[in-house]
């Protein structure tokens, strides 16, 4: 089994993976806030993540993934009072819509979504282990995380807790504290607001609690991999090393991953600026939510992801050549013969699965990929594809689209699925024949008409080119 190396934002730096069972890997992923549809840049987070949990499949561990959905904060409630639904009214079409974009983004699920609001007990439990031990205090039916306890406090964000000044998020908090740069733990009950039961009167968790707790209770007290996006690093993942360390003494998470922003044309994502998407917002204007995950994946995830049309248009031709070689491959004869592209084939799968090691650097794996297209098609073109080709080129798609996701026909019903053949490939192929026709390859212009006959595509040569029709 491969040891891929990882950039642990503890410590910046990459390092090896080094489960703390062998060959199982346990995965804690920040989930959906939901009072509202995921934008575009919470996908790229999510699917980044998705590459992440493919990509050590791949390589042959076993991946335990949770991801929390976070259903009661105080996003949740604002826009609850705003608009006088309760928080389930809110939250549970929020989390079904989530669902549907993961599904059409073709994003493997996690092994448990927990809901915060169905782990109100263990987050009081860890609340209480803290006050115990000296790292909380009760005010006001609040508790806090005492800061000035704990003394690494800022090694995962680098963050300077003598630069903290009040009115930061850090102290944004509206409640009395011994210091200012304590974080609530728990909010006492607002009138108006949802609340629960707890040892300090009514009230309600802390963001940052739910994931310590939550987190825990799946995967124990200390696991291997914690992600999110860069925004996440503070304060919301460095409060849960403090809580989670604080209470256990164990250390909390091995290695910190974290995605860079998504922009878009440029620019930060804001909806004053008109440039504010969500995945639906995308499809309804005719963009191809395989061509949106194949463009997301393809950015390595400590870039930031430039989504332009452009890069949407480059993404499909990409998705294109890919289809057209298979559609082409799967039409072409076979001669008996000592096959060169074995050797291609295997050189690929290893080359793919080194630059995934490496720190998921994507664009060299679909460099491999594509340089095995191009050597397919040269085959194909100079009639040198052998008995048994087809099915090792087929097998290695397979292979790699176990961490791509893109060429499964179940998750994209696609024209050519649903139809037999898609018109673009139909076209390109067209295309081709005139172009051998023009350069005097009968042989290979004639094979392209016996692969469209194949496959129930009657040509008709005119003068003005060649049209074609479906029997
Ligand atoms: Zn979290």
């Amino acid at each position: 089994m491969r040891q891929p190396v990882f950039f642990n934002t503890l410590g910046r730096r990459l390092e090896p993976l080094e489960p703390l069972v062998p060959g199982q890997v346990r995965i804690y992923t920040c989930g959906p806030t939901v009072y509202d549809r995921a934008h575009i840049g919470n996908l790229r987070t999510f699917l980044f993540e998705d590459l992440l949990n493919r990509s050590l499949r791949f390589m042959g561990y076993e991946v335990t993934q949770v991801m929390n959905l976070t259903d009661v904060d105080d996003r949740t409630i604002q826009r609850s009072q705003d608009t006088g639904k309760s928080l389930d009214e809110i939250t549970v079409p929020v989390t079904e819509a989530f669902f549907s974009d993961l599904d059409a983004l073709a994003i493997q699920r996690a092994d448990h979504y927990p809901k915060a609001t169905e782990h109100i007990a263990e987050m009081i439990a860890l609340i209480e282990r803290l006050i115990a031990a000296g790292y909380a205090y009760e005010s006001g039916g609040s508790i806090f995380f005492r800061i000035a306890e704990d003394d690494d406090y800022g090694r995962l964000s680098g963050f300077d807790l003598g630069q903290v000044r009040q009115g930061e998020r850090v102290v944004s908090d509206n409640y009395d504290k011994e210091d200012v740069r304590d974080f609530v733990l728990w909010k006492a009950a607002k009138p108006g607001e949802p609340s629960w039961e707890s040892p300090w009167g009514a009230g309600r968790p802390g963001w940052h609690i739910e994931c310590s707790a939550m987190s825990m209770k799946y995967l124990g007290e200390s696991f291997d991999i914690h992600c999110g996006g860069v925004d996440n690093i503070f304060p919301h993942h460095e409060n849960e090393i403090a809580q989670s360390e604080s209470a256990t003494g164990k250390p909390f998470v091995r290695t910190w991953i974290h995605a860079e922003h998504l922009i878009v044309d440029g620019q930060k994502m804001s909806k004053s600026l008109g440039n504010f998407y969500t995945l639906g917002d995308l499809i309804e204007q005719g963009a191809d939510p395989r061509a949106i995950r194949y463009l997301m994946l393809s950015v390595h995830y400590r870039d930031k992801l430039n989504f332009t049309l452009e890069a949407l248009e480059a993404a499909n031709g990409a998705l294109k050549r890919l289809d057209e070689m298979r559609f082409r491959l799967a039409h072409t004869g076979a001669s008996p013969g000592e096959s060169r592209l074995v050797a291609s084939v295997e050189k690929m799968l290893e080359a793919f699965e080194t630059a995934l090691a490496h720190d998921l650097n994507v664009s060299e794996s679909l460099a491999a990929l594509f340089g095995l297209v191009r050597e397919v098609n040269t085959a194909i073109d100079g009639g040198a594809v052998v008995e048994g080709d087809r099915e090792h080129v087929m097998t290695a798609l397979a292979r790699v689209d176990e961490v791509l996701g893109v060429l499964d026909p179940e998750a994209w019903r696609t024209e050519a699925e649903s139809e037999g053949l898609a018109d673009d490939n139909i076209d390109a192929l067209v295309a081709e024949r005139e172009q051998a026709r023009a350069d005097r390859q009968w042989g290979r212009a004639d094979e392209i008409r016996d692969q469209l006959q194949g496959a129930g595509i009657v040509l008709e040569d005119a003068r003005d080119g060649t049209r074609w029709k479906r029997q």
